[in-house]
């Protein structure tokens, strides 16, 4: 392999590659910028915080809010019992509507306010806690009681990048403290109920190809990192040993030479059907018309029971139909036997 065919990769992409080359194929492909997608996932309802003054600040403007909201239904409620009273029976008819609607934004305020409530009470009351340097095992860890532990939770504003690994990205958060760097990623809730938790090889590597970032770029010690779940506070702290190190080591090379030859047209195999019936890239869209009309896409579509013609992304990209759920439920495979 020349040097022409070391390519520069996101720590997000190599993810996906260790979970499915194809998937980190198409993720390289698709690399527009040099930064990497927030962790943080998007939702128009309420975002949990990770820092007590901002929580503290969010609290005090949710309770004037709620007590402005709370102000207005006490007083459309005396206005309704006045009309009630006077016999205006159509205006109390548009007060129970409006109501209504007032009623849900104040809900939605005294929701605000008790869960932040709540975390302000994990983060106060939380003990000084942190995984020892030379853990050899998974330990549970708690976000408050690593910043209760004196480490300061950072956002790195741009991507950290090393220019002999060829590697880029920005974890959620570094937790320093003095020469410890701490990688911190966030996965979804699906990861962890009720105290068990499921951790894979992709967020594995993950953590590793930030730990070596982190060490080519700001120095120090990166002994373990931490992935978060969802929207909790409960976390996990992967020790990021010599094992680990080697193996990020092998799949960040194995994604130059498959990348490579996925530009030759030698694409990489496919994974287990188990890998294709969650995923996203293998979802069946239904075909824009007008676009298979003139052709300005490459479609590798199939016509499902229904009659419509199906495509998805990783089907497109490598001529076949991925056996994702959706695709044997609109009956796109071939029967099984
Ligand atoms: S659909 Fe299957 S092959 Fe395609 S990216 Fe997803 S897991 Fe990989």
């Amino acid at each position: 392999m020349d040097q022409s065919d070391h390519f520069w990769i996101k720590v997000r992409t190599l993810g996906q590659y260790v979970f499915c080359p194809r998937a980190g194929i198409l993720a390289a492909e698709q690399e527009a910028s040099d930064d990497e997608a927030d962790d943080d996932p998007i939702r128009l309802d309420f975002l949990p915080e990770y820092s007590l003054p901002v929580i503290e600040e969010q609290l005090a403007l949710h309770l004037r809010a709620l007590g402005s909201w709370g102000g207005r239904v006490a007083g459309l409620l005396i206005a309704m019992a006045v009309a009630w009273f006077v016999g205006w029976t159509l205006a109390v008819v548009i007060g129970a509507f409006v109501l209504l609607w007032l009623g849900r934004r104040l809900g939605q305020e005294i929701r605000s306010v008790l869960t932040l409530a709540d975390s302000r009470r994990q983060a106060i009351t939380a003990e000084a806690k942190e995984p020892p340097e030379n853990a050899t095992n998974q330990t549970a860890v708690n976000w408050w009681e690593l910043l209760k532990a004196g480490f300061d939770s950072i956002r790195l504003q741009e991507s950290l990048r090393d220019e002999q690994s060829k590697l880029a990205g920005r974890p959620w958060r570094v937790l320093r403290k003095g020469s410890l760097r701490i990688p911190v990623i966030k996965i979804g809730e699906d990861f962890y109920e009720g105290g068990r938790y499921w951790i894979y090889p992709q967020h594995e590597i993950r953590l590793a190809a930030y730990a070596h970032l982190l060490a080519a770029c700001e120095g120090g010690e990166v002994p373990y990192g931490i992935v978060l779940f969802g929207s909790t506070y409960e976390g996990v702290a992967i020790p990021i040993t010599a094992q680990l190190n080697e193996q990020f080591l092998v799949k960040r090379a194995e994604f130059d030479r498959t990348f490579a030859a996925a530009k030759k047209a030698d694409p990489p195999d496919e994974p287990d059907a188990g890998c294709c019936s969650g995923c996203i890239h293998g979802k069946p869209e239904k075909a824009n018309a007008d676009l298979v009309q003139i052709q300005t896409e490459k479609v590798h579509g199939r016509t499902g029971r229904d009659g419509k013609l199906y495509h998805s992304e990783c089907g497109d990209r490598f001529e076949w139909i991925p056996p994702h759920a959706q695709a044997k439920k609109k009956g796109l495979l071939p029967p099984e036997k």
